[in-house]
């Protein structure tokens, strides 16, 4: 018996050879039809035999392409067209695009053997690609997602690669940023005063000579420049670090391949997984090996692994095989990623420039993951990750939601789809707020969105940019949403859960309180659908020197001791600290400069100050990460008071406490380590006794403090054996890049459709 279907299917299906995908399976079981790109999708008719149809339908839904991402497949019957074949037919262009913009792919295995081998005509060409591997997001400069809306469309594909591009069964079918050595972009270098061109291998060599001694080069990738050199030769670190202003933050590396990576640091099979996964991103893990001045004062150690062929092109004529590799910027600034831009703005930070012809689109940055005892978090979300849909959010509305100021993202929600942006960064930094402006304006024309009938959510914070950014739009409706709600929705946004109460732990360094307040310690009970009330929070502390007191952690050990001033001089005296604590100490008692806070990020400074942190910070989170692996080296003898009254977190026994360990002389490590401990102990009871009153059997933690990996080590121990469940975020970073997602759910929710 014969029979017809349409089938739409939505999700990640455009770009990663789904078309051809379907043609060879409608082949496959004798059915004819066609199969197109819509806007909504990929669309499907077929029909021939009944049985055939079923088997057809069935394989895709349990085996799609390993690069897709299904998100909703429909089946409808339809009436019999008489095809005589099954063809595969142009895109269609007319309603609102809601299909999703794939994000950027490592080198495949199959390009791999063909880059390498000597008869194939992309051997050697650093630009090879295909349907499952290369660049998305860094070409795509419109939708639908066809080569004369990409950064390709400069290049006339040769009739080889028009033969590939056209031919339904060809791995590069449709494949948009095709190319070849003949007809495609290449690499060649520049330096001061010169320039070489030539063969790309030949190039390539060279850059990898100049890396081998010792010379600091910047290489174009897919969404930006690295600036690179050889990660164990010290001196040439040092001078990148100079050049850079680099203070003393962690630099990634890329190793050139699974086995060095393995002597770098310690790998379970999981980071294993993620360092050769399609996204490839900077794996964070225990490092084994000391690269002097790679990442001072730290355990961990940032690691990736080639991803474009011309990462495996350098490798292969000889550059060092642990390399520095480091988003081409001064510090804080992001990453750069026009020719122009990085040779200018690199002057005197590079040697050598290895410029790529192709451009690309928009920055991009590497992604950042690290395994905890939760699994997998992402703490930068970008290449290979964005903007690939993280859930849908049930609402027709659009929804525009900008983020927090640091590490921002925005997202945005179209047709109930929420797309979130790559990491855009510190938008108090020019270039990052021209890149969010940009990737705004972006994502609002690719989709199609028009303002005046969009959303825009903002964070409360009144000195906020994005906020300020927000109220200048045209658009018809504005809504601004506390900060640490918006950090506990975007866990309920990513399990799909806005109507889930849980027991919401937003721990992190600053966020804007309802009260005016610098909120930091909050604990939430509701939903994202009824909202968060807030029931618990650290006690307040005063902190001197409004800003100052979150780059200076001294400034913020004096505030944690403003209730007790004869402790605190004790304290400054015995320890002899810097006289900017007793500043410090003299602005609290006047009332001078001083704001109030839950901050749980200040009381890890403040701690880390005790223990002897007492210079300023050089980049966000210093001080805790400090004190994490100082805490890391010593084993768990005792538990400090940090008393949960129904209401606060008492952090006054817990410096107590401290202090008189601090002045008998125990060993700081040890005191860190019981500081960790303490801090969990107080969540857990915190949260239980919540859970408790409310009836409520699920907790999430989010915010920045939760990144971690102690703590969270301590948490799994202590929730192991209650009845709560855990939830923390695993594609949506649990720092500020995950507000934007979180400020989208809670508008979702009240203005949902049911
Ligand atoms: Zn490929
Ligand atoms: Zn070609
Ligand atoms: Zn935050």
């Amino acid at each position: 018996m014969k029979a017809a279907r349409n089938i739409r299917i939505r999700g990640v299906v455009q770009g990663i050879g789904f078309r051809p995908y379907v043609f060879r399976l409608a082949k496959q079981w004798g059915l004819n039809g066609w199969v197109r790109n819509g806007e909504s999708g990929v669309e499907i008719h077929v029909e021939g035999e009944s049985s055939g149809v079923d088997a057809f339908i069935e394989e895709i839904t349990a085996r799609p392409p390993a690069l897709a991402q299904i998100t909703d497949l429909r089946v409808e019957h339809a009436a019999i067209q008489e095809f005589s074949d099954f063809e595969i037919r142009e895109s269609m262009r007319h309603d609102r695009p809601t299909v999703h913009i794939p994000a950027d792919l490592a080198v495949c295995p199959a390009c791999m053997s063909e880059l390498f081998s000597p008869t194939n005509r992309r051997y050697m060409y650093p630009y090879i690609n295909c349907t499952e591997c290369g660049p998305r997001y860094t070409v795509i400069e419109a939708l639908p997602y066809d080569r004369p809306y990409t950064t390709m469309k400069a290049w006339p594909m040769c009739s080889d690669c028009g033969a590939e591009y056209h031919e339904p069964t060809d791995r590069r079918f449709h494949a948009q940023p095709i190319a070849c050595s003949k007809c495609g972009p290449h690499y060649y270098m520049r330096w001061q005063g010169g320039e070489m061109r030539g063969e790309d291998w030949k190039v390539i060599e060279r850059t990898a000579n100049l890396l081998r001694e010792g010379r600091i080069l910047a290489i174009k990738g897919l969404g930006g420049y690295h600036l690179a050199c050889d990660a164990e030769n010290g001196q040439a670190v040092q001078t990148l670090r100079e050049r850079k202003r680099r203070g003393a933050k962690p630099f990634a590396v890329m190793a050139k391949d699974l086995e060095t990576a393995r002597q770098l640091v310690e790998l379970s099979p999981q980071e294993e997984r993620l360092l050769i996964s399609p996204a490839s991103p900077i794996v964070l893990a225990r490092a084994r090996r000391l690269l002097p001045g790679v990442a001072p004062d730290n355990r961990d150690l940032g690691v990736m692994l080639p991803y474009t062929p011309l990462h495996h092109l350098l490798f292969y004529f000889g550059a060092p095989p642990v390399l520095v590799m480091t988003s081409a910027n001064r510090s804080s600034e992001p990453i750069v990623y026009t020719d122009e831009d990085a040779v200018k703005a690199l002057q005197g930070l590079a040697d050598a420039w290895l410029i790529g012809e192709r451009p690309i689109a928009r920055r991009v940055d590497d992604s950042v993951v690290r395994v905890s005892a939760y699994g997998p978090m992402v703490f930068r979300r970008a290449r290979g990750y964005a903007p690939l849909p993280v859930t849908r959010l049930p609402t027709d509305r659009s929804i525009l939601a900008l983020g927090s100021d640091l590490k921002n993202t925005i997202t945005l929600v179209v047709n109930g789809q929420a797309v979130v942006s790559q990491h855009l960064g510190d938008l108090t930094r020019y270039e990052a707020y021209t890149a969010f402006e940009q990737t705004v304006r972006d994502l609002l024309s690719m989709y199609d969105v028009p303002l005046e009938k969009t959303i825009v959510v903002y964070d409360l914070h009144p000195d906020y940019r994005s906020a300020q950014f927000a109220r200048e739009l045209d658009t018809a409706e504005r809504v601004g949403i506390q900060h640490h709600r918006a950090h506990v929705a975007s866990v309920l946004a990513e399990r799909a859960a806005l109507d889930k109460r849980v027991i919401g732990v937003a721990l992190d360094g600053t966020g804007f309180g309802d009260d005016g307040a610098i909120w930091g310690g909050e604990i939430f009970v509701g939903s994202a659908a009824e909202g968060l009330e807030r029931c618990g929070h650290l006690r307040y502390a005063v902190l001197p020197g409004g800003d100052a007191a979150a780059r200076v952690p001294l400034q913020a050990l004096a505030g944690f001791f403003s209730d007790v001033p004869e402790l605190a001089t004790d304290v400054g005296s015995q320890l002899a600290l810097p006289e900017r604590y007793f500043t410090a100490l003299k602005l609290i008692k006047k009332g001078l400069r001083t704001f109030a806070t839950t901050s749980v990020g200040r009381l890890f400074d403040a701690t880390a100050a005790l223990l002897g942190f007492t210079e300023a910070i050089s980049f966000e989170g210093q001080a805790a990460i400090w004190l994490e692996h100082l805490a890391s080296t010593a084993s768990l003898e005792k538990v400090y008071p940090f008393p949960w009254d129904g209401r606060e977190l008492d952090y006054r026994p817990l410096m107590q406490a401290m202090v008189e360990d601090r002045l008998n002389g125990r060993d700081v490590a040890g005191i860190a380590r019981s500081f960790h401990r303490s801090i969990a102990e107080g969540i857990f009871r915190s949260v239980m006794s919540l859970g408790e009153t409310y009836g409520i059997d699920t907790v999430v933690l989010s915010g920045g403090v939760f990144q971690n990996f102690l703590l969270l080590s301590d948490l799994k121990e202590l929730f192991a054996d209650s009845v709560m469940d855990v939830w923390i975020g695993r594609l949506i970073p649990p720092n500020d890049g995950g507000i934007s997602i979180g400020q989208a759910a809670l508008v979702a929710a009240m203005h949902r459709y049911d």
